[in-house]
């Protein structure tokens, strides 16, 4: 069994290895470590090993464990990966650096009201349900410019897009298209990429991978 700094210089190799293959800067690249589900035991190993970008996927199991994590490491920078409610868009802020999953109107709303209250934003994300895909979180593909435009008017600075990938086909079609209505609408980032195809997202011009597995182990 490797340890977790083995794991995260292998995942670091790759990413630098996909970068270089697109003739990109592997800087270029953030790598979220997604924690989700695991304890502060398996999270201090990654963070001792020098890992500071850190991924959750609900608001309450993150304000369960990261202010004590934070106490001892102050630079680190969470991102809340997974849907969020709009009645915890007030804590959300509070917690978090960044938020990848701005998918709906009523959330832009409650989001616009928490950082205008907090006098902060983080960094925001919006999600795209990019296989258009019954069930799956994210804008309909045919609804983001309004939502962007939404966003704008209310103040929200949208920074990025975010996606996840049909499963079980190759995501390369999603990530090239993710890239593409970024770049139409003139936003900077891509959040996508997770164990199992982030060297193909960061050849695709991802600017953040969201990794758990592939570090931590498989979750229970
Ligand atoms: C859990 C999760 C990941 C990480 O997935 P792995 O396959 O374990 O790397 C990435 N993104 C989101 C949105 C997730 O919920």
């Amino acid at each position: 069994m490797e340890d977790a700094a083995q794991r995260l210089a292998g995942v670091e190799a790759g990413i630098a290895a996909a970068a270089a293959r697109a003739g990109r800067k592997a800087a270029e690249v953030q790598l979220i470590a997604v924690s989700k589900t695991h304890d502060a035991d398996a999270i201090r190993p990654l963070i001792a090993a020098g890992q500071r970008h850190f991924g959750e996927n609900r608001v309450q199991e993150a304000a369960g464990k990261w202010p004590v994590l934070r106490a001892d490491t102050t630079d680190v920078v969470l991102h809340l990966i997974g849907q969020l409610q709009s009645n915890k868009a007030e804590e959300a802020v509070a917690l978090f650096d960044a938020i990848h999953s701005v998918d709906r109107s009523s959330l832009v709303q409650a989001l616009a009201k928490a950082c205008a209250k907090a006098g902060k934003q983080p960094i925001f994300f919006m999600q795209v349900n990019i296989g258009d895909e019954e069930q799956k979180g994210g804008c309909p593909v045919a609804d983001l410019p309004a939502l962007l435009a939404e966003a704008k008017d209310a103040g929200l600075a949208i920074a990025g897009l975010m996606a996840i990938p049909p499963a079980d086909v190759s995501p390369t079609p999603y990530f090239a298209l993710l890239d593409e209505l970024a770049t139409r609408h003139g936003l900077p980032l891509r959040s996508m990429g997770m164990s199992g195809d982030y060297e193909t997202a960061v050849m695709l011009g991802a600017t953040h991978v969201r990794v758990g597995t592939a570090l931590f182990g498989v979750r229970d």
